[in-house]
């Protein structure tokens, strides 16, 4: 039974252009979020509701269009923005054949017109063959001369193959300002009747269909992703299968963090529950998609947490010594405070079987800029089960790196044990608590300090270091070679045997 669904639309553009400002004032003006309180959690995705009186007041003709829409979209005046205005992603998305976006709104300030990220937007957008529109941003400035601007904007927009309403095409230009809000209902009118106009349909009784668009791991909740789901309905409880990997939900939640049980098309929703944590572009429902591309399934992460590397080793191709130059320095910038990324080895040219080889034994990750990777390197990379990626775009380069780089920090990847010692005995301690009793056998272990207890190879939890004892004195730190006592802050399952490490996260 299908029926029509709200719209997933994508905002990109130059940046400073207003992308963010837009998507805070269209989230900030949503009625069904000032019921809630306007509380929002960042998802990656909200939906709105448009509020009656934002009609377009636009010419009587077009106001006869839009009424038109209006009547027959009487129950689906809903729309949902990807909120992550970020070429990469939706590049990433693309790359994997996930089609996400139905519309793509394109931000220009009014006052710069076209700049270099917007025509490489205009090229993603025209590649992934999604209607497209455009907002002519900060029309409030008050030095602007609009109508000069939005001449000079429609010609480079031509030049660029983009035809503009005024000129026949069928792309249309919505002047406004995210500041003042001055035009962005006409905007939201204007996503309504196109989206109309393409007929968006799903179903509800069909298996979820859907698109991680952003992952991370919680260290709390585990791996959590945002779907966002295209059709059918997705329930708490039910089993799935992302990015070739089983999971059961056991929590899913709105972009307000309101429980949910089910969600339908066109919904954001996060869910908790999964397995790993999935790569952004996973689809949810199309198996065989994900299959056939199974050394691409592992995230940087995962493959990251096998190598139980510190750092990021990198094996990087570029087409130029120019390019190599310019993708070294600028993720040197990573490199600043504590060496991050290993360059493993850096040249020119395809990526070969030699580079896969080299990859393999040292657990790096193959990075490829404007270059292609030799059928025999797919397949040994395959086999490996070696990280290749390409890329012909350097921010989207540095912007997958950085990704990786901020998780590696956020799970505490990147840290120094600082102290090792065996649980040797244990005594009680007030009425609940227990000590353990610890000799040292490396570095140094001291108060406050972050520990984790390990048995067998596996984690047992994380706490903190509250009292260190040696016989009955309470001391500051122990080194190799003594015998303590440690009291845990939070409590701590240990058992004699365990071993105590202290760390720290960089
Ligand atoms: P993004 O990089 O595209 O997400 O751009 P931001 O939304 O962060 O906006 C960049 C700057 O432009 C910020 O200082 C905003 O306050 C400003 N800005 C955004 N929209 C408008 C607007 O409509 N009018 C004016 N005057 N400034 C705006």
């Amino acid at each position: 039974m299908e029926t029509s669904r709200p719209p997933i639309v994508t905002i990109l553009g130059h940046v400073d252009h207003g992308k963010t400002t837009l998507l805070d004032f269209i989230r900030k003006s949503s009625v069904a979020l000032k019921e809630h309180g306007g509380i929002t959690q960042h998802i990656g995705a909200y939906q709105v509701e448009i509020p009656e009186e934002s009609k377009s007041r636009e010419s009587e003709a077009n106001r006869g269009i839009l009424r038109q829409a209006q009547d027959d979209l009487v129950i689906n005046r809903k729309i949902t923005f990807i909120d992550t205005p970020g070429h990469a992603a939706f590049e990433k998305m693309r790359s994997r054949g996930a089609k996400v976006a139905d519309i793509a709104v394109l931000v220009i300030a009014a006052d710069d017109g076209i700049m270099p990220q917007a025509t490489e937007a205009i090229n993603h957008i025209q590649s992934a063959k999604v209607p497209l529109m455009i907002a002519v941003n900060k029309i409030d400035l008050p030095e602007l001369n609009l109508k000069v601007q939005l001449e000079k904007i429609k010609k480079q927009l031509s030049d660029q193959k983009i035809l503009v309403e005024e000129y026949g095409g069928d792309v249309p230009v919505i002047p406004l300002s995210a500041k003042t809000g001055e035009g962005v209902d006409k905007l939201l009118e204007m996503i309504l009747l196109v989206a109309e106009m393409h007929e968006l349909k799903g179903d509800p009784v069909v298996d979820p269909a859907g698109v991680v668009i952003e992952a991370n791991l919680d260290k709390f909740k585990g791996p959590i992703a945002t779907l966002l789901l295209r059709n059918g309905t997705l329930r708490k409880g039910d089993q799935i299968i992302l990015g070739g990997v089983k999971s059961k939900i056991r929590g899913m939640f709105d972009f307000a963090g309101r429980a949910l049980e089910n969600a339908g098309p066109s919904t954001p929703v996060e869910i908790l529950g999964l397995e790993t944590v999935p790569e952004v572009g996973s689809v949810l429902g199309e198996e065989k998609l994900e299959s056939s591309d199974k050394n691409q399934e592992l995230s940087l992460i995962e493959k990251l947490k096998q190598g139980e590397s510190k750092t990021l080793k990198v094996i990087i191709k570029a087409d130029k010594q120019g390019s190599l130059e310019a993708i070294v320095a600028s993720l040197d910038k990573f490199n600043t405070d504590r060496r991050v990324i290993d360059y493993i080895f850096s040249g020119t040219g395809d990526i070969g079987e030699e580079n896969v080889k080299l990859a393999a034994s040292v657990g790096a990750i193959v990075i490829g800029f404007n270059v292609k990777v030799a059928p025999t390197a797919q397949k040994m990379a395959e086999n490996e089960h070696v990280l290749i990626r390409t890329y012909n775009i350097i921010y989207e380069l540095l912007e997958d790196v950085e990704e990786v780089v901020n998780t590696l920090l956020e799970v505490g990847q990147l840290e120094e044990v600082l102290g090792k010692g065996n649980i040797i005995a244990e005594f009680p301690h007030g009425k609940s608590e227990r000590i353990a009793g610890c000799r040292i056998i490396e570095g140094l272990i001291a108060k406050g300090q972050r520990i984790r207890v390990i048995r067998e190879g596996q984690l047992i939890g994380e706490t903190k270091l509250k009292s260190l004892r040696k016989v009955k004195e309470e001391i500051d730190k122990v080194e190799k070679g003594s015998d303590c006592g440690m009291l845990f802050n939070p409590p701590l399952d240990f058992q004699i045997g365990d071993i105590v490490e202290s760390f720290r996260v960089i």
